[in-house]
């Protein structure tokens, strides 16, 4: 049977999503890539220049299966470009002969820090920019599968939820879509699912400092878990831990808001009363459970760990 081909391009980028693919297990990078024909990626290839391959794909001699870009969106060629063309002009090439376009991490899905940059006003996300549905391809685009463009976003995007979401594509299995395209059975959980932290959040016991074993990050040090869309709490980095359980706040790279919030390390409140609540709760309803948790104090989770029972 013929493989099926993947391209991997950049726009705007510092390389990262490429750097933690190269890190992929079950299957690693070799694995996936002996199963499927790695026609370019601007680091790793070696095969064949990327503008003879454009020549080939555009005049139906070579079939892309899966275009992957990694990078925000320019057609600005001071500030990309490869060969002749900005990534902008190729993606607008190649957008109706590939069966699936994937946005390998944040500044593909949405922009990102790219897109902040005042000097450049023309950098987008693939279909989005931040949250809305302006990016560089129009809101209703499909590819030749009938999906929009998949985002697996991230700063970088996790290994696991690219291979995850290309071996569900190769295999022909369905993809339910949230509103910002990222893949459901990925992005439904929230950061804050399963962090080991769940205890300290109940009882709200705050932590004070960054990297220790006790309390929540949520009350003073800016952890987005609660209202960040993404398994990073289920699916480990490297197997191991994620930010939030080695004492670091999420920041919410997986969102279309992302950087955009002002201090990532700080819990901005109002009367003490932090501005954002959790995802489904409203301010009231916080206001009463965590005025209830805070007076009935939990001895247990107020101590050190290694000073409890
Ligand atoms: S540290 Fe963050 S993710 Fe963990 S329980 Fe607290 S709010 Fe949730
Ligand atoms: S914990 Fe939050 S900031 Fe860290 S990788 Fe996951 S979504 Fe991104």
């Amino acid at each position: 049977m013929t493989k099926k081909t993947l391209l991997w391009l950049q726009g705007l980028s510092c390389n990262g999503n490429s750097q933690s693919l190269l890190n992929a297990e079950n299957p690693s990078f070799y694995e996936i890539f002996s199963k499927i024909d790695l026609i370019f990626h601007p680091e790793i290839s070696y095969k064949e220049d990327i503008e003879k391959i454009l020549n080939k794909v555009l005049s139906g001699k070579k079939k892309v299966n899966f275009l992957v870009i990694e990078g925000s969106i320019t057609t600005d060629k001071r500030f990309h470009r490869i060969g002749d063309f900005s990534i902008g002009d190729i993606v607008l090439k190649l957008k109706d002969k590939v069966d699936y376009i994937i946005a390998a991490g944040n500044c593909a899905s949405f922009g990102n820090i790219p897109a902040t940059f005042t000097g450049n006003p023309d950098v987008k996300g693939l279909q989005f920019t931040f949250k809305e549905k302006k990016g560089f391809l129009p809101p209703d685009f499909k590819t030749k599968s009938g999906y929009p463009v998949i985002n697996i976003p991230g700063c970088p995007m996790h290994p696991a939820w690219f291979m995850q979401t290309l071996i569900a594509l190769l295999e022909g299995r369905e993809i339910l879509l949230d509103e910002f395209n990222r893949p459901k059975e990925l992005f439904m959980y929230l950061s804050h699912d399963g962090c080991i932290r769940n205890e300290y959040f109940e009882w709200k016991a705050e932590a004070e400092e960054f990297g220790h074993k006790e309390g929540c990050l949520f009350y003073n040090l800016g952890c987005r878990g609660p209202m960040t869309h993404a398994p990073c709490n289920k699916i480990l980095w490297n197997r191991i831990s994620s930010k939030t359980r080695a004492g670091m706040p999420c920041i919410g790279c997986t969102e279309f808001d992302f950087p955009l919030k002002e201090n990532f390390f700080e819990t901005k409140k109002n009367m003490g009363i932090p501005e954002e609540v959790p995802l489904g709760v409203s301010k009231r309803a916080y206001i009463t459970i965590t005025g209830v948790a805070k007076t009935l104090k939990n001895e247990r989770v107020s101590k050190k760990l290694e000073e409890t029972d």
